[in-house]
C-alpha cells in the first residue's frame, strides 16, 4: 500500500497581484460565502509557483477548489492570500 508523504509548503514572499481580467465570483463552501475565483493558471501565476506545486496544494487542501457547472475548476482567491 502506498502512502502519501506529507508536504509542507510555506509561502515566504508576498506581493500585490493585479488581475488583468475580471474575476468570477462563486460560492465557496469552505469560506461559506461568495468569493472571487481564479483559474488554476492564474492562481499559479499569482503565487509564483509551478502548476505542479499548485496541484499539490489543492490535493493537500491548502487552497479551496470550486467545481463549476461546466466542469471547470476555479480557485478561491481568499485561500491563496490568507
Ligand atoms: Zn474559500
Amino acid at each position: 500500500m502506498k502512502t502519501k508523504a506529507a508536504v509542507r509548503i510555506t509561502i515566504t514572499r508576498r506581493r500585490k497581484f493585479y488581475f488583468q481580467i475580471p474575476l468570477i465570483c462563486i460560492h465557496c463552501r469552505v469560506c461559506g460565502r461568495e468569493v472571487e475565483t481564479l483559474s488554476a493558471s492564474q492562481a499559479a501565476e499569482a503565487l509564483e509557483v509551478h502548476p505542479g506545486v499548485l496541484s499539490r496544494m489543492i490535493a493537500d487542501g491548502v487552497i479551496h477548489v470550486i467545481s463549476t457547472v461546466s466542469g471547470s475548476l476555479r480557485i478561491c482567491r481568499n485561500s491563496l492570500f490568507s
